[in-house]
């Protein structure tokens, strides 16, 4: 038997392949086990238009066998088998696939099953084995042939027994070095593992003999061991099966199987597209936030199959950021995968599917909104903190995808709801869409600023997460409709009688403002008779862009620059206090000091700003009391 070499382009493909196409050793089963399914789909195939042949789907299977003893994993197939020539073909050049060509010459589109393309995969083998010999019997040839290699040295062919038609892979698995584990690629447990990973939905059962013990018929505490022979694989994937087929508990139960999450998703999306782009998939909101969600941990994707076989666990391009919370899978014929199936290589149908599982999201939690607002309003709670940010980020490229699933409490329903929801009950005079900021409910409730905008019957939304002003910045206006804050100057209502006089106040006390200004040395912008206040004395306003609470936020945050709020000190001319302060004022310059500051210093207090000084300020009480 002379020896083979490979030919020289080969042998460097070798080299490469075993040391650095794939990244993961463990899939050269998935590559073994997805050529020994093309061999078998070939046979059915050929059955299709031999009439001599028939296809019993029962008689075909793969048997995936190890022995501990010899070193030996085998993966055996039922398929088509190979001859001397596609042996010398297939197996001597690396990158010439014969299931590439075997589609070819069979004009096989779409529908195909056949997983080979490259005509690398095999050499994969060579990751885990010093030797591999390949024992093969072709459909229609009386001799089998056994091809043998070591690797980069070459491969002998020579005739050799074989019953049935089909062929099996024997590898011979390297020793464990100090660096590397290979033993485990002889155990039951982690090979079965590997297959429900990678080959779960090859459509020919995958079997292996699995030990087990059992009682001894006759006896109580005695155990045997036995052998059993089992199907690995579930099959058929539960993307593939009619939708009407499939009940909650299956997809549930699907979840639950591929470890998605702990919890119960609100609900699933089963999508088999046939459109532009061809693909299934399963998609599942889930109910709570995984622990680590809003950490840098958290890596988002999904599962993505090509022809029912995994190639990726976590494919991050197939879900924009806001969305990063749904879980499941995607299965395609349509992509174009590079050789080593770990990276996706044109990514044109890949964005075609993102694209359109994007928008099925959108459009499955908009029906939840609409319909199941509980369970929307629970998804909400784990969730919305994300969408906001998705509205936020990329200077609001994506708001328009996501302000309709924006929901924030109103101060007049007491509860969440929508921008439209908001919008449609605006009474016609009403120009902006006002909220409130701060830290609870409770305390916006509490907030001097919201008197004017509540007593005018208008709603408020409260926005109690810090991202919450910032992305209503970026959303900017909703439906025509400005937002406003409930402290900013001007709220752009209609002034009444009464605030026409405070007008004229204000002019009559410009000096007394002056005077206030000029005591809290520059810390406001300037001092006026307030619009909004009816009971409570005294707020801050702002002026511009940046509100209070968005100052609060952006000094909280780590290397920030000084960003300040343009604050007006606002007080309630109609308020007993300002007595006091005009009395002051005309009799006594000190006091007006100390009151001035005193207000001030309350204003901030209301606000949850802290106070600059506070050991002065609980002396200036003092010295009021005394
Ligand atoms: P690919 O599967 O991408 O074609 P591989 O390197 O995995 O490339 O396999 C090379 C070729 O060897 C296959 O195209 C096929 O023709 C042949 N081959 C490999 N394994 C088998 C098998 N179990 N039965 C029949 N033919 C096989
Ligand atoms: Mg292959």
């Amino acid at each position: 038997m002379s020896k083979q070499e490979f030919k020289a382009e080969s042998k460097r493909l070798l080299e490469m392949m075993i040391n650095s196409i794939y990244t993961q050793r463990e899939i050269f089963l998935r590559e073994l086990v997805s050529n020994a399914s093309d061999a078998i789909d070939k046979l059915y195939y050929r059955a299709l238009t031999d009439d001599q042949l028939v296809f019993n789907k029962e008689d075909y299977y793969i048997k995936v066998t190890a022995d501990k003893a010899s070193r030996t994993l085998t993966i055996a197939d039922t398929g088509i088998g190979m001859t001397k020539e596609e042996l010398e073909n297939n197996l001597g050049v690396i990158a010439k696939s014969g299931s590439f060509a075997f589609k070819k010459e069979n004009e096989l589109k779409d529908g195909h099953n056949i997983i080979g393309q490259f005509g690398v995969g095999f050499y994969s083998a060579f990751m885990v084995a010093d030797e591999v010999t390949v024992v093969t019997k072709a459909l229609g040839s009386d001799e089998a042939f056994k091809w043998e290699s070591t690797g980069t040295d070459g491969y002998s062919i020579e005739p050799c027994e074989k019953d049935s038609i089909g062929t099996e892979i024997i590898l011979t698995i390297k020793k464990n070095t100090e660096d590397d584990q290979y033993d485990e690629y002889l155990e039951e447990y982690r090979l079965k593992s590997i297959i429900k990973k990678y080959s779960d939905f090859i459509r020919y059962p995958i079997k292996m003999d699995i030990k087990g013990q059992r009682p001894k018929a006759d006896s109580e505490n005695e155990f045997e061991e036995y052998q059993e022979e089992q199907t690995v694989n579930s099959m058929v994937p539960i993307w593939r099966k009619n939708k009407n087929e499939l009940t909650q508990e299956d997809y549930d139960q699907f979840y639950f199987e591929k470890r998605y999450g702990f919890d119960k998703p609100i609900k699933h999306l089963h999508i088999s597209a046939d459109g532009a782009v061809v693909y299934n998939a399963i998609l599942f909101i889930p109910e709570n936030t995984p622990f680590d969600y809003y950490t840098k941990e958290y890596e988002k994707g999904l599962e993505l199959y090509s022809n029912g076989v995994l190639i990726m666990d976590k494919c991050s391009d197939l879900l924009p950021d806001y969305f990063s919370f749904v879980k499941g899978m995607v299965d395609s014929e349509d992509l174009s995968l590079n050789i080593s199936r770990e990276m996706l290589q044109h990514d044109r149908q890949l964005k075609l599917i993102a694209k359109n599982i994007n928008s099925k999201i959108k459009s499955a939690l908009l029906s939840i909104l609409k319909d199941e607002r509980d369970k929307y309003e629970s998804f909400y709670k784990a969730f919305g903190r994300q969408l906001k940010f998705g509205v936020y980020n990329d200077y609001g490229v994506n708001k328009d995808v996501l302000q309709d699933l924006l929901l924030f409490y109103s101060s007049k329903e007491k509860k969440l709801v929508t921008l439209d929801e908001y919008v449609s009950r605006m009474s016609e005079d009403q120009k902006y869409i006002y909220y409130a900021s701060g830290e609870s409910i409770e305390r916006i409730e509490r907030l001097p600023q919201t008197e004017l905008v509540s007593d005018k019957g208008y709603e408020i939304l409260y926005f109690t997460d810090d991202i919450d002003e910032f992305a209503i910045k970026m959303v900017s206006k909703y439906k025509d409709k400005e937002f406003k804050s409930v402290s900013s100057g001007d709220l752009g209502i209609e002034p009444d009688a009464a605030d026409n006089e405070s007008a004229a106040e204000e002019a009559q006390h410009k000096d007394l403002f002056e005077q206030m200004k000029t005591i809290l040395n520059h810390k406001v912008k300037s001092v006026k008779a307030s619009k909004r206040l009816k009971t409570h004395p005294v707020c801050l306003s702002t002026e511009g862009e940046v509100t209070i609470e968005m100052e609060k936020i952006l000094k909280a945050m780590p290397g920030s620059q000084d960003v300040k709020a343009d604050k007006v000190l606002e007080i309630n001319v109609n308020h007993e206090i300002f007595q006091s302060l005009k009395a002051a004022y005309e009799q006594d310059k000190e006091k007006l000091g100390l009151y001035t500051s005193l207000l001030y210093n309350q204003a901030l207090l209301i606000e949850g700003l802290p106070l600059q000084d506070p050991v002065e300020f609980t002396n200036d009480i003092c010295k009021i009391m005394v």
